[in-house]
């Protein structure tokens, strides 16, 4: 099982990894702080020992780093890895807007997001909504930048499967996690959501920026699908 650093540590790009495998240029780490494509989120990518990651993906609990040619490295060598940060943090950035995004859908329209595809260049968001009204999507989006303008931090932390489920508010976030996890780990937008999510997220929701709406189109009869991206405010 690959130390998943980039959760204690989502401001570092530098770090120091054991080697675990070798496989053509599929590298495995007994640590790392590049975040593997996942729940519909893009990965980091950087460099290791002086090579390109061009691709960072997961194998069950296990970490793999995809390199642009076979590493002169081997099992047993401790090697150094640096995380591009440009790209890393425009997806945290993403990452909170869609969490943002997904709260103010629930509570303004009770309607749920189906699908989610958080990138770098834009990212998507699927939802439930009867009626389709432009303006009211609008809406919610000013409200996220309102709520951004207005900050607030962004914790994670872990709760206890059996803990959460005694709290009604947590119930619903308990009961989604794979059974298999008796820890959940949590992100909280403070005053505004909770999710029990393995992503990485900006601490204050400054850092987001603001939230631009670039498209909205109909997937069928109740379904629709936002696409936005983050710039400077
Ligand atoms: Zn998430």
């Amino acid at each position: 099982m690959t130390r998943k650093l980039y959760w204690e540590q989502p401001y570092s790009l530098d770090f120091t990894g054991n080697v675990v495998v070798v496989d053509g240029t599929k590298v495995e780490l007994d640590q790392t702080l590049f975040y593997p494509r996942g729940g519909g989120v893009s990965f980091d990518t950087g460099v290791l020992e002086g090579l390109k990651v061009i691709e960072t993906t997961k194998d069950g609990d296990r970490i793999l780093h995809a390199l642009e040619s076979p590493p002169g490295f081997d099992r047993g060598q401790t090697v150094t890895g640096k995380v591009d940060w440009d790209r890393r943090h425009r997806l945290m950035r993403m990452h909170t807007a869609g969490h943002l995004l997904s709260a103010l859908f629930y509570s303004r329209a009770n309607c749920r997001i189906t699908g989610n595809q958080i990138d770098v260049d834009r990212s998507r968001m699927d939802f439930d909504l009867e009626s389709f009204d432009r303006s009211q999507i609008e809406t919610f989006v000013e409200d996220g930048n309102r709520l951004i303008s207005n900050d607030a931090p962004v914790k994670t932390y872990f709760l206890d499967r059996y803990e959460a489920l005694k709290l009604p508010e947590m119930v619903k976030l308990a009961e989604a996690a794979p059974p298999a996890d008796d820890k959940l780990r949590i992100v909280e937008i403070s005053g505004i959501d909770k999710q029990a999510d393995g992503g990485l997220h900006v601490a204050h929701l400054k850092e987001i920026g603001k939230i631009r709406l670039l498209k909205l189109e109909n997937k069928g009869k109740t379904n629709r699908r936002l696409y936005y991206d983050v710039i400077s405010p």
